[in-house]
Order: structure tokens, then sequence, then C-alpha cells
């Protein structure tokens, strides 16, 4: 039985859902304790619980200690079981975390999958939709499984009530290596707001044009119909040769349109001035995958606490080895090898 410490490094949702992710796959039961213990309201949260509950039903998992608020649980897996399956929150909490969880299982599946998620689908600290599927999924066609996301309904917070499908083909996955970006093929901003003014899009739009001297054709402000609740996000895209990136602005009560427009300006200047191909984001969850396929190679932004803390829970349940090194100032590189 693998023993997680859930307060270690990063001490959020991530390493649980690491080693729900890695349990699925490696067939080996762990047990957890200290459960987002440095969190304000710590234990599991709706959007873990059904995390928990989701891999569960996909691993036929035998689970003790599954409730709100629970900071300790024991999971013991069966075989995989790919098919159609329906998970809803019930919360604004985010399912693009949810599915994070259970894809690496249904990835290297005997058989195609269909799955519904239902709750927040563009939540802060959590992959936006667009990211998943601008950014993250391809890479992770590029590795052998054919994986396509459709967002029926955005679900903002603290509203919620969103909506979106995925069909899986799974197949083995390759090893990929990520060192270049490439020449940028295409860039675009969108600002999307729901149940509000569309005058903030603009002002975020505005601060785009002015910061990355970006003309007209490049953005665009979208008023958003079927939302339940209020919503803002600007998301910025960047299409380069090897990889398409997506950074992201949430909208905040409180938080001028400049601000949050200013904000994820920022991040894409980082990330263009370091000419690398993988953002912080994509950084931290690619780390699964290319552990699955055996390595991996791929150059990034200094790493984060959810990257480091990741590699470190990868190793618990799998044999692999993960080297984090900066080549050059402000770049650096990551590779994953069978240990
Ligand atoms: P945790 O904070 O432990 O719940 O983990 C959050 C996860 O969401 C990590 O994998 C982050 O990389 C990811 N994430 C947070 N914000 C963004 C964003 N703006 N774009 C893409 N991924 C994100």
């Amino acid at each position: 039985m693998v023993t997680i410490d859930g307060s270690f490094g990063e001490g959020g949702g991530q390493i649980l859902r690491t080693s729900l992710a890695l349990s699925l796959v490696t067939g080996k039961p762990f047990s957890i304790h200290n459960i987002r213990a440095g969190r304000k309201k710590p234990g599991l949260m709706r959007q873990h619980l059904t995390a928990v509950n989701a891999a569960a039903e996909i691993g036929q998992a035998a689970i003790e200690g599954n409730r709100i608020g629970s900071q300790a649980f024991t999971f013991k897996p069966d075989m995989i079981k790919s098919g159609n399956y329906h998970f809803a929150i019930g919360s604004a909490g985010s399912c693009t975390l949810v599915f994070q969880t259970i894809l690496p299982a249904l990835l290297i599946a005997g058989e195609p999958s269909e799955i519904i998620l239902e709750g927040g689908t563009h939540n802060p600290f959590a992959p936006p939709f667009d990211f998943l599927e601008k950014a993250f999924l391809p890479v992770i066609s590029r590795m052998g499984p054919k994986v396509d996301a459709v967002l029926e309904k955005p679900g903002f917070y603290p509203a919620g009530g969103g909506r979106f499908k995925v069909s899986i083909n799974p197949a083995g996955l390759k090893k990929i290596e990520l060192l270049e970006r490439g020449d940028i093929i295409h860039k675009a901003a969108r600002a999307s707001v729901a149940n509000l003014p569309v005058k903030i899009a603009n002002r975020e739009l505005k601060i785009i044009r002015e910061m990355l001297e970006w003309g007209r054709e490049q953005l665009n402000a979208v008023n958003v119909e079927n939302s339940q609740g209020p919503g803002n996000i600007l998301t910025i895209e960047i299409e380069s040769e090897n990889i398409t990136e997506v950074f992201t602005g949430f909208g905040e009560k409180g938080v001028s349109a400049e601000t949050v427009a200013k904000r994820a300006v920022k991040s894409v200047q980082e990330y263009l001035a370091a000419n690398i191909p993988v953002g912080r984001h994509l950084s931290d969850q690619l780390l699964i995958p290319m552990a699955l396929s055996g390595g991996g190679k791929f150059r990034t932004l200094s790493p984060t606490k959810h990257t480091t803390t990741n590699a470190e829970i990868i190793k618990k349940f799998i044999d692999v080895d993960i080297a984090i090194n900066e080549y050059e100032q402000n770049r650096w590189e990551i590779e994953l090898w069978n240990g």
C-alpha cells in the first residue's frame, strides 16, 4: 500500500488527484492522510469528493473515508472499466480537475469512453475548458490517444452549472519531446462576459492592444448567452509551430478589468520572452502522461510547487526518474526516464 501525506509540498488537491490517477493506472492501492491540511477548509470538498468517487467508479475500487470534510481515505482499485459516465459536482467546483483525475486511466483502457462532466468549467486556480481543449488535449492526442472535448454550457464560479462532453479513444502513450516552440502561427485574445456588460470585455481587450500591440483582428469580445450566472474570462492563445499555449485572466469582484488583463498579459510576456514551448500550468499537467509513456523531455519556465510536488508523488507510484534543471537563465528543462 502506497502511503501519501496530503500536506506534502504544495499540499492541495493535486496530490489527491495525482494519487488517484496513478493508483488507477498502476493498480496500486494507496492511503492518504492530512488531505489539504493547510487549506482554510481542509479535507475533501465537493470537487475532490466527486473526483474520488469518479475514480472509484472507473476503477471499481474499494474505498473507505470518502465523505465531505474527510482528511484521510484508503483506495483499492480493481480493473479499469471504460464506457459512458456522467459526473456532476453539484456545485461550481471545477469539473476540469475531476477530468484530470480520471483521464490517464481512460487513455490506456481497453475500450473508448464518453464522459459528461457538470459543474464549473472556468474556475480560478483550475484549468479553464479552453486550456484543456486548445493546449492540453492536443499534446495528449500527439502522444497517441484521440481525445475530443466539447463545451456544451460554460459554468463560471460561483454559480457553476457548466457542462462538457469528452470522447476518449485510448491508445498506448508514445514518448514525446517538446524542446522548441517554433515560429508563432496565430495569436488571439478572447474576452468573454456572461450576464455582465460587454464593456468589461472591451476594456480588457484595450489593454491587450496597448501592451501586446495586437491588431483588432486578433481581438474578440464575446457575450456568452447560455451561462447560469455572471462571469468574465480573458483567454490569450499563442499557437506556435510545435505547441499551442493558453493564458487566462479570471474576472473577479473587486478587481478591475484592466488588472485582470494586465495579469494575463504578464504571463504571456514572460512566456514569449523565455522562448520555451511549455508554460507553467501545462508543465505540471504533462508529468503524468509523460511518466506513463516511459519518458520524455520538455522545456519550460521555472517550476511551480505544483510541478515539483507532482514529480515526487508520481515517483511514489511509478519507477521513473525526473530531472528538473535550469539550463539557461529562466529556461528550464524537465526530463523523465524509466528508473
Ligand atoms: P490545485 O491547486 O492543487 O487544485 O491544482 C490546480 C491545477 O490546475 C494545476 O494542475 C494547475 O496547473 C492547474 N491550473 C490552475 N490555473 C490554471 C490556468 N489558468 N490554466 C491552466 N491550468 C491551470
